[in-house]
């Protein structure tokens, strides 16, 4: 089993910080109207300006949507750590950022029956599932009331 950083891969680049202790998803903000994004992109989706500024985004959110999951996805494209014989429902949904954007993201719980749409979510990025014998680092949200 890979342990240490040489043996992680992001799952995408350019989506968080990473190697990191404190790792950050990675947004953009507009110079011109100061809309925000994630993922990062040169173009901007609410006035079209083509002038924007890398920043980190927030740890912090709350849960503005989900859905579960409730069947294995068909791979490819799914590219998940569930087997059939060990498929559990997942949640999948939208964490709004304060004074940010809304990120949309699988979500972390041990309890799936009491998520709820307000609560507050923190970013948690480990370890997804392995390929060619590397760790694949994926970025998650989590109740914070889950992470004290
Ligand atoms: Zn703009």
């Amino acid at each position: 089993m890979a342990t240490s950083v040489a043996d992680q891969v992001p799952i995408a680049e350019g989506l968080f910080t990473w190697p990191s202790n404190d790792p950050r998803l990675i947004g953009s903000k507009c110079n011109n109207c100061g809309v925000v994004t994630f993922p990062a992109q040169n173009s901007c989706p609410a006035c079209s300006a083509v002038d924007s500024t890398s920043i980190e985004l927030a740890r912090r959110g709350t849960l503005w949507t989900f859905t579960i999951q409730c069947f294995l996805p068909n791979r490819p494209p799914y590219e998940g750590p569930e087997t059939p014989d060990n498929f559990q429902p997942f949640a999948v949904g939208y964490v709004e950022l304060p004074d940010q954007t809304r990120v949309e993201t699988r979500i972390k719980t041990n309890d799936i029956d009491k998520l709820h749409v307000g609560m507050e979510m923190e970013l948690v990025v480990e370890k997804y599932i392995e390929r060619d014998g590397k760790d694949v680092i994926a970025y998650f949200f989590q109740p914070v009331d889950e992470l004290a």
